[in-house]
């Protein structure tokens, strides 16, 4: 039977999927910021990640730079969801910028926790992957007393001068599993490995990952719509595939949907990473019900409630006044 041809195909649609309340915050953030302070507004890094956001953000009149020193002595800055270091915070300082945080509150927790271990005297074991700009802002709150360890086989053969003083944190967007299996080899070495006083994979990362299991155990295909330097947008195409899924695969938007990847598939899995806007899923729905996937179920498995108030530095009445 070929759904091209019969209509046939059906979709699995994962809920919870798209935005999560630091995401929202960060992009009304900056929307704020344009209405309130006018053109150019600068943003330091990608504001989250995901190529549509920036895109539209920057036909508003946001300017995305990669260092605040790129930035206009005295101007407008926004720091990303993802975080800053404290090193960023005081360059943005030295030029007199006028910075609006829109680090995620559930990344900024996190920082705390690294902050207070630190001043615990105690190593901080940062689980994360190496490069990202989430991982960057919290090795910077104690740069010499955090490692970082980049996957399973890193836990293997991290060194450490003081292995009975460890405790471990984590980049929130991290597979679930995987982080475990990381905590487990490096407890393996270091039996004395303190946790975390609370979950650092966020409620949304993990939300995400339930959701595409279970859609994953029923579809033949996958499909994650997110951007390619998106953490959790990635993990989930890494969980569906190990939770059932016979291929899966992620797209910015329905543009890059390949109809060869849906050849025998009589049931096809949906969602979309915490970065994603609605209206880019709603669009892959359309074109796959054009290609006889048109009967959509969605599978919930959590309900989202969570909002974040905006960051400080925009907490006045919409008017503008103090
Ligand atoms: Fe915050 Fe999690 Fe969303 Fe990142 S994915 S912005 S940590 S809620």
């Amino acid at each position: 039977i070929d759904p091209a041809v019969t209509g046939s195909g059906r979709v699995l649609l994962a809920a919870p999927r798209g935005y999560c309340a630091g995401v929202d915050r960060a992009v009304v953030a900056v929307e704020k910021a344009l209405e309130r302070y006018g053109s150019p507004v600068y943003v330091r890094k990608q504001i989250v990640h995901n190529v549509h956001v920036v895109r539209r953000l920057e036909q508003e009149g946001a300017v995305f730079v990669d260092e605040v020193d790129e930035v206009p002595e005295g101007a407008h800055v926004v720091f990303s969801a993802h975080g800053v270091s404290p090193a960023v915070v005081r360059a943005a300082g030295e030029r007199r910028l006028q910075a609006i945080d829109a680090t995620c509150p559930l990344v900024t927790k996190v920082h705390r926790e690294a902050v207070r271990f630190a001043r615990d005297d105690r190593h901080i074991l940062l689980i994360g992957h190496h490069g990202h700009e989430e991982v960057e802002g919290t090795m910077g709150e104690a740069p010499d007393r955090t490692t970082l360890v980049g996957s399973p086989d890193e836990a293997d053969v991290v060194e450490v001068a003081d292995p009975d003083n460890l405790v471990w944190l984590s980049q929130t967007t991290l597979s679930v599993d995987e982080t475990m299996e990381t905590v487990r080899r490096l407890r393996v070495r270091f039996p004395n490995l303190q946790d975390p006083p609370s979950d650092d994979i966020c409620y949304a990362t993990q939300n995400r990952q339930v959701a595409v299991k279970k859609v994953a155990r029923d579809a033949d295909v996958v499909l994650v719509v997110g951007s390619a330097n998106s953490s959790n947008s990635v993990r989930l195409v890494e969980v569906a595939l190990e939770h059932g899924a016979t291929s899966a695969h992620r797209i910015d938007d329905a543009s890059e949907l390949d109809p060869a990847w849906l050849e025998g598939a009589g049931t096809v899995g949906v969602t979309s990473g915490a970065s994603v806007p609605e209206r880019l899923v709603e669009e892959l729905l359309r074109v796959l019900a054009g290609l006889g996937f048109g009967t959509v179920e969605e599978v919930r498995t959590a309900e989202e409630d969570l909002v974040f108030s905006l960051p400080r530095e925009l907490r006045r009445d919409r008017t503008g006044a103090p």
